[in-house]
């Protein structure tokens, strides 16, 4: 993997730069990651050769836009394993894929008193849809909690999913605690009551290998910017009968089989849920972007990742006055690490180390509600992708020891 590794960080040129006189160290791959130049030069080689409309003429650059565009769905659903093509649609990401789900199965489905259940780990984007779903609908949600670890708690799950619950919706990795949750189990027990499971697979497909089929997901929601392709692509994956079922999510050219001027009926799936001209190159990025992690394989990347974790979260853990949040140890821990450090605001922390070159974020990580049960304001968070090293992992230890020694604290 050494190797093979120093030929991965040549290809994203981004990395090779100083930031505040000190070498770039990017650790904020749970917000964006970086882009390699095969992604760069196949959005280039998009745009200066094939770019037209979609689906709109048949002139030549207009079809093989067409046919790169469905490419790349059917690139998706190799690469998560979906039966059939049709069930991948392109949204604008994760956010945007589970709102398309509230708002159109959600709608179409929730009554006065139904429970949806969700986490108290869910990022926002995966908690405000279902929401405010709940308080049009007055149906109720629920949320599941954790275990004392940080560890989505499984028998609170079984209690909390009734058979009043429609809809189960549940981050598969978690962008603050690390962990991994499992949504094979939780799919079998929403389908044991008769719910349909949705899963936030934002920080999960970059990572690791999913397979939609084996995890018997009814929908699964992720974005391409937090795995190499660009930003303003995402995925909403979907089982084809319960798409075929539901309402369109926007009205528009493209999605429409025929308007009259008081009717209009839909076309077929997927397109039914693309309204408008589409992120075409975007979809190009991505595909591209799947090549990319396919061809070093999505089982290397995960096991890649955990040997950078096994690295560095004992010495963080050494460091006095240091928390981390989730399970301490390297086996249930992914390479999102958030933490503070006793003594200092985590914005402090991550201002520090940006002085250091080390990119970090802090905040809330737009997951409030988890802040509130663990009684926090905010935490740093220090995320690690294939382009990070055992380098990378010294150089935020050592930043993190220069700003406590700055800050005495
Ligand atoms: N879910 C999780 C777990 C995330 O980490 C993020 C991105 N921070 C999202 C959803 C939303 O993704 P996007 O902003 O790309 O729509």
């Amino acid at each position: 993997m050494d190797k093979q590794l120093q030929q991965i960080r040549k290809d994203f040129p981004i990395l090779n730069q100083k930031v505040n006189d000190e070498p770039l160290v990017y650790l904020d791959n749970a917000a964006t990651s970086q882009k390699p130049n095969q992604v760069i030069d196949e959005i280039v080689r998009y745009y200066q050769n094939d770019n037209a409309n979609t689906r709109r003429g048949v002139h030549t650059l207009g079809e093989r836009a067409t046919e790169e565009f469905e490419a790349a769905r059917q690139k998706v659903q190799q690469f998560i394993n979906a039966k059939e093509s049709r069930e991948i649609i392109f949204t604008k990401g994760a956010t945007d894929s589970l709102n398309l789900v509230a708002s159109t199965y959600g709608e179409d489905n929730i009554e006065a008193g139904d429970e949806i259940v969700i986490s108290v780990m869910e990022h926002h984007s995966n908690l405000i849809p279902w929401q405010q779903l709940a308080n049009r609908k007055k149906a109720v949600l629920k949320y599941i909690g954790l275990t004392a670890d940080g560890q989505l708690d499984m028998a609170d799950a079984r209690k909390q999913i009734t058979d009043k619950t429609k809809i189960v919706s549940i981050v598969h990795a978690s962008n603050v605690l690390g962990v991994t949750n499992d949504i094979k189990q939780l799919a079998k027990i929403a389908h044991a009551h008769n719910a349909i499971m949705v899963a936030d697979g934002a920080q999960a497909v970059p990572h690791m290998s999913v397979d939609v089929q084996d995890l018997d997901v009814d929908f699964y929601a992720f974005s391409g910017h937090k795995m190499l392709a660009p930003m303003g692509i995402g995925v909403l994956y979907g089982k084809a009968d319960l798409l075929k079922a539901m309402s369109p999510y926007q009205y528009g050219g493209e999605m429409i089989d025929f308007v009259e001027k008081y009717q209009s009926t839909w076309t077929d799936i997927p397109w039914k849920f693309e309204a408008g001209t589409q992120n075409v190159s975007g979809a190009v990025g991505l595909s591209k972007a799947i090549d990319y992690l396919s061809g070093i394989g999505m089982e290397n990347v995960e096991n890649y990742e955990k040997e950078l974790v096994s690295y560095v979260l004992p010495k963080l853990l050494e460091i006095d006055g240091l928390t981390v949040y989730g399970p301490q140890d390297a086996d249930h821990h992914s390479g999102v690490i958030s933490f503070n450090l006793k003594g200092l605001h985590p914005h402090d922390v991550a201002t520090a180390l940006d002085m250091d070159g080390v990119a970090i974020r802090a905040g809330h990580h737009c997951a409030q509600p988890l802040m509130k049960y663990l009684d926090l304001v905010a935490t740093a968070r220090a995320s690690f992708y294939i382009y990070n090293n055992k380098q990378d992992a010294d150089e935020l230890i050592q930043a993190i020891c220069d700003t406590k020694e700055f800050f005495k604290v």
